[in-house]
């Protein structure tokens, strides 16, 4: 127990070191402009699991980590849909999702965007061609930024983001 004790005293805590690459910096304080400019304060999402594997859903956990911490450059998730810009879906939309998904949609007040997370969620992805699902998410909503990949990691997710309010904000 003491040499227990001493050792979790003697050694660095095992953690990753934070991030230094300025690239995310840069990421992160673009989309924060951008958001502003599209909507003049931070930016609010909605996810819905439309049938993941979830292994989407943990690398769009990692944006809200202490080393992405995007919360910072005012992206953040919220329970309701009525409180959401945006409406962030995974997965290949079951036909078992697929009412709940259009509801979330109608709950969200206007101005709203859609992003499809995922290749599952842009065409259906390794579950294509399957009778339990519908094949994306386009299948049910009008998608406005697919964001590809297996799972997306959380700098694609930022990237897609960055470049929906980019659109956005020139819309206005
Ligand atoms: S895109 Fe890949 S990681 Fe995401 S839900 Fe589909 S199979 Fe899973």
């Amino acid at each position: 127990m003491k040499n227990l004790l001493l050792k979790g005293l003697m050694h660095r805590p095992l953690t990753e070191a934070a991030p230094t690459d300025p690239g995310l910096e840069t990421l992160g304080e673009s989309l924060r402009n951008e958001t502003r400019r599209a909507l003049g304060r931070s930016l609010a999402l909605r996810m819905v699991d439309a049938g993941s594997c979830n292994a989407c859903e943990l690398e769009i956990q990692a944006t809200g980590n202490p080393y992405y911490d995007m919360d910072r450059f005012g992206l953040h998730f919220v329970a309701s849909p009525r409180h959401a810009d945006v409406l962030l879906v995974t997965g290949p939309v079951t036909r078992n999702m697929a009412i709940a998904l259009s509801r979330t949609y109608e709950s969200m007040p206007n101005p709203k965007w859609v992003v499809a997370a995922g290749d599952c969620a842009v065409d259906g992805g390794c579950f294509a061609g399957s009778y339990a699902v519908l094949g994306g998410v386009h299948k049910v909503l009008p998608v406005d930024v697919n964001i590809p990949g297996c799972p997306p990691t959380p700098e694609d997710l930022i990237k897609g983001l960055l470049t929906l309010m980019a659109r956005a904000g020139t819309r206005r």
